[in-house]
């Protein structure tokens, strides 16, 4: 019997920013989870590319972002395993860590939902957890594409586990190119993670 919940959030988080923390915020209340952790992937395995920042500097970030926030936290268990990030494997370690009296919500923003095709043994991962989409500007989640591929049940699961969040149009990819090109960037990040950033010298480059 499922007693408690938690919320697990991967990412790249390179770096964080609002929008990252005011959906997850929201999704964790929506769920009723008791805590919500971050998990910075050492690689995304999608995304193709290595991090623009530091995995110290990534970990280093959520930590800022998060403090004082006693249902929120990190974990650094992706960046000590060798990449590429599997979701399953992380899933499976905090069941064994937690229990099975634990449901595990594995969080993405709407606009992940197409790649999951492509995630490791995504059948597997769906049966696992309560795979929970959140909203995100621009994506409107589509499930029904794959009923052929993974049957009408996990269908069923996956838009059940859909959530309604705060749309926040912000993500990484912006927040670097502000950076590089010397934009104000105070309305997207955490003070303390802008400090970090500034102080580091992080994504001074332009993007390739
Ligand atoms: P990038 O611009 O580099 O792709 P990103 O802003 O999407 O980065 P990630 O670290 O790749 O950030 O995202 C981690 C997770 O958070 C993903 O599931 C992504 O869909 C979700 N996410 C990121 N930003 C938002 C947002 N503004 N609203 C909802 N979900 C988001």
């Amino acid at each position: 019997m499922v007693t408690r919940r938690i919320a697990l959030f991967g990412g790249t988080f390179d770096p964080i920013h609002r929008g990252h923390a005011t959906v997850a915020r929201a999704a964790a209340r929506e769920i009723g989870a008791e805590r919500l952790i971050f998990i910075p992937a050492r690689v995304s395995p999608l995304k193709g590319f290595f991090p623009f920042a530091r995995d110290e500097d990534r970990l280093r970030m959520i930590e800022l972002a998060l403090a004082g926030q006693e249902t929120l936290g990190v974990s650094d268990c992706e960046l000590k395993r060798p990449a590429p990030s599997f979701t399953l494997d992380t899933v499976r370690q905090f069941q064994r860590d937690y229990g099975p009296e634990t449901a595990i919500h594995w969080l993405l923003g709407a606009d992940s939902v197409g790649d999951l095709v492509h995630w490791h043994r995504i059948e597997e991962l769906i049966d696992a957890c309560h795979l929970t989409t959140m909203r995100r500007p621009g994506y409107e989640p589509d499930f029904d594409r794959f009923v052929s591929r993974w049957g009408p049940q996990r269908i069923a699961r996956l838009q059940q586990d859909a959530i309604v969040t705060p749309l926040v149009d912000i993500s990484s990819t912006e927040v670097r190119r502000r950076l590089a090109a010397g934009e104000n960037v105070s309305d997207l990040l955490h003070p303390e993670v802008l400090r970090y950033i500034r102080e580091h010298h992080l994504y001074q480059a332009p993007q390739p």
